[in-house]
């Protein structure tokens, strides 16, 4: 720990934890103490740590060939792009290496969109309180100061509007947009699944202005709110989706999902990576794609997670001056507290269970997929116990 903190740059406030070993969603530490995670890295791990399927994909592909670039075939991201596509609207997959290049992927197509079909234009709509990651367009595109601040000027052609509110949308809209990005559930912003209603006019107007519609669904993708992609909630699709986080169990992979008018945009040079769709990292999102999209495994995770978001709302009703809200889809879920949610989330480390905390006042539990309805009992009681216990007015020590 001391090593880390004296030579690796202080990008992040770290817990005072270090794992050794996970296995499902139970992770070990050096110390011998045991957790309950409902992390899963930020919502990565959606098959639990050192699935065996998963473990032994990756393990074996090491064994027999682990890089020579996409001026070659490769056999693991054929079954990777054929599950992709023919599970979603999407005709093609770019793959690479996170979700701010996927982003950057999709930035870019809709940049040529914007060339080729509406006279140049380049301008992108995106929301407040949205993320999209760090990089220079990514973080442009994301609509919070934090996240901003000290790398002004951004790139200029994203416009910010309230996630949610299309009369303000509509007023933003020039003859220089080109899309509309967006996640169908702000995740970092604090939970915050969008209305259906509302996604239908944006994806109306999408279609009568000829724009392309982006869903960044790099966390609320690949079964995370309870079917394979949260676009399927609302009876709308995008022209353009995002995915990373979990697509790879935790090794790095993203992807950028379009239809074919957008996709045949992109032509040999036009884009690229090095390390992107490598076999290794194609060998474990194989396996994920598999599991998730075995018969009943998405129906299941629907069931537990509705149990879990039920519970949560029992002890939202026991304690309404300290639980505002609980809100969410699938295994994406936020209570919104009456305070600041920093301590608890240490105390619950402190008991053995990792949660996480977004926008300040936001607990959010994103457990990996297979969490068993035993272990959302046995974290319910704590968190009703500790919200019992918690002083909303506290400071952090
Ligand atoms: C995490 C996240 C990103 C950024 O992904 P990285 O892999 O960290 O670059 C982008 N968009 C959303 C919605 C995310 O949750």
């Amino acid at each position: 720990m001391q090593k880390i903190d004296r030579y690796v740059m202080g990008t992040y406030k770290r817990s005072q934890v270090m794992f050794l070993r996970g296995r499902g969603c139970t992770l070990f530490d050096d110390q011998g103490n045991e957790y309950l995670d409902l992390l899963a890295g930020i919502a990565v791990c959606n098959l639990g740590h050192a699935h065996p399927a998963v473990t032994k994909a990756v393990c074996d592909q090491a064994l027999s060939l682990t890089h020579v670039s996409n001026l070659f075939y490769t056999e693991p991201q054929a079954v990777v792009a054929e599950l992709l596509v023919e599970n979603s609207f999407a005709d093609q997959v770019f793959f690479c290496n996170s979700g701010a290049e996927a982003n950057e992927g999709a930035l870019k197509l809709a940049r040529l969109w914007g060339k080729e079909k509406l006279n140049g234009a380049f301008g992108v709509i995106s929301m407040e309180r949205s993320f999209h990651g760090r990089t220079f367009a990514a973080l442009s595109a994301t609509g919070q100061e934090m996240i901003q601040k000290g790398y002004d000027p951004l790139a200029p052609v994203f416009s910010h509007v309230p996630f949610g509110d299309f009369e303000v949308l509509q007023k933003q809209w020039d003859e220089n947009t080109c899309a509309v990005m967006m996640e169908p559930v702000q995740g970092e912003g604090g939970v915050v699944p969008a209305e259906k209603e509302y996604l239908e006019k944006v994806r109306k107007l999408c279609d009568e202005k000829g724009a392309l519609l982006i869903f960044d669904e790099v966390q609320t993708g690949l079964g995370r709110t309870g079917k394979l992609f949260a676009y399927e909630h609302f009876g709308i699709t995008p022209d353009i989706m995002t995915l990373a986080k979990a697509l790879a169990n935790g090794l790095p992979a993203g992807a950028v999902l379009a239809k074919k008018e957008a996709a045949d945009l992109f032509g040999p040079g036009t884009h690229g990576t090095t390390f992107g769709a490598g076999p290794i990292v194609m060998a474990a999102a194989r396996e994920v794609m598999q599991v998730l999209t075995e018969p009943g495994f998405m129906d299941d995770v629907a069931q537990r997670s509705a149990y879990f978001k039920q519970k949560l709302e029992q002890i939202a009703a026991k304690l309404p001056e300290k639980v505002l809200e609980v809100r969410g889809l699938g295994f994406l879920l936020g209570l919104k507290l009456s305070g600041p949610g920093a301590p608890l989330v240490k105390e619950f480390l402190e008991k053995g269970f990792v949660v996480n905390c977004t926008q300040g006042d936001i607990l959010r539990f994103v457990p990996p997929l297979i969490i068993t309805r035993e272990q959302i009992d046995a974290f319910s009681e704590v968190l009703l116990q500790t919200l019992i216990g918690w002083d909303s007015g506290q400071v952090e020590k």
